[in-house]
């Protein structure tokens, strides 16, 4: 943006310093967080943030409330990106789209990491071709972002399209962080926003941001009686962080997610993601994975706001994933 943090009135050089530190160094970073989110970052009173976040918003021409046709302005710019496999994308209206969180839960072993990495090739490929011509960031919590399966993948496409494309090039536009805990998770996304930005300038736009997996972190950390209001207060940051991510630079957000047991379930699957419902709320789709057949996997469009619920089968082999 070419208005500075410190032409906001109420922003001095050394608010204007805090703010930047704490990944808010845009006026439209700053136009969509929260005033207590703002407030606890930049160590201002909450009232003080209000009026920063209603300048930023005047100057980055976001008003709290919009008119029904700038939504659907807004709305045409939503890419879909392909998922390679025709049930798939039927079910999801097309692929999976921009400007919104999607998340894969499943046991371990369901494929979550084997559709991001699938993902991570595909929205490199032009509209053509399904893709949304855009590169990648992979925030791994759990170290199983696997370059060899990349290739594989890419090698697979050239394959289905009769292309030669160069694997090399597609690990070029894959930018892997691994996160140490979650106070990192979280930090990762104001980093992915600032490599975001550069790697705008230089016509590779980020397209895809990718978490695997979302919880771990959260869930070995907090445990015990006491800690659950403090943990999904850290969450709802960190999935609000994922959303503003996913708007500013019309991604799509994919986190993968893993399941508990209901203990309380007689009827149906026995199964549920965790996070509770920040997660829940916050995810626009949710797809459940499971295990068929040998490379077969099940999955379940579970919650979507415009889309019916249903499954598609698909498969994952040496190629990637694929019908
Ligand atoms: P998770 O849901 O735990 O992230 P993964 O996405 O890692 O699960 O899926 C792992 C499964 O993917 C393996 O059990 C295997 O069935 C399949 N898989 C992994 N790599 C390959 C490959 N190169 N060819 C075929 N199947 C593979
Ligand atoms: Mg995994």
């Amino acid at each position: 943006s070419e208005i500075a943090l410190d032409d906001l009135p109420g922003v001095g050089p050394a608010t204007a310093e805090k703010l930047k530190e704490a990944g808010f160094n845009t006026i439209e970073a700053i136009a969509v967080a929260s005033p207590s989110e703002l407030a606890n970052t930049a160590e201002i009173g909450e009232s003080t943030a209000a009026k920063i976040i209603n300048a930023a918003r005047q100057a980055a021409d976001i008003g709290g409330f919009e008119t029904g046709d700038l939504v659907l302005e807004r709305r045409k710019l939503v890419g879909k990106l392909t998922t390679g496999c025709t049930e798939f994308d039927e079910m999801m209206g097309g692929g999976i789209e921009t400007q919104a969180i999607t998340e894969l839960y499943g046991e371990f072993g369901s494929g979550k990491t084997q559709v991001a990495h699938q993902l991570a090739v595909n929205v490199q490929m032009d509209k053509e071709h399904g893709g949304l011509g855009g590169s990648v960031i992979i925030i791994d919590t759990e170290n199983t972002f696997r370059p060899e399966r990349i290739t594989q993948m890419v090698k697979g496409l050239s394959e289905k399209y009769g292309m030669d494309l160069n694997p090399e090039e597609f690990l070029q536009n894959i930018h892997v962080a691994r996160a140490y805990n979650s106070n990192h998770q979280i930090l990762l996304v104001d980093s992915a926003t600032d490599l975001a930005n550069e790697l705008k300038e230089m016509g590779k736009p980020v397209r895809l941001l990718i978490v695997d997996s979302l919880m771990a972190h959260f869930r070995a950390e907090y445990v015990g009686r006491g800690t659950l209001a403090d943990r999904q207060q850290k969450l709802n940051k960190h999935m609000h962080g994922l959303l503003r991510f996913g708007d500013l630079f019309n991604a799509c957000v994919v986190v993968t997610n893993q399941v508990m047991a209901k203990p309380d379930a007689f009827f149906g699957d026995p199964t549920r993601p965790v996070g509770g419902h920040i997660v829940g709320h916050t995810a626009t789709f949710r797809l459940y994975l499971r295990k068929s057949k040998g490379e077969k996997r099940i999955i379940r469009l579970v919650d979507s706001p415009s889309l019916p619920e249903g499954e598609a089968v698909v498969a994952v082999t040496m190629a990637g994933l694929t019908d």
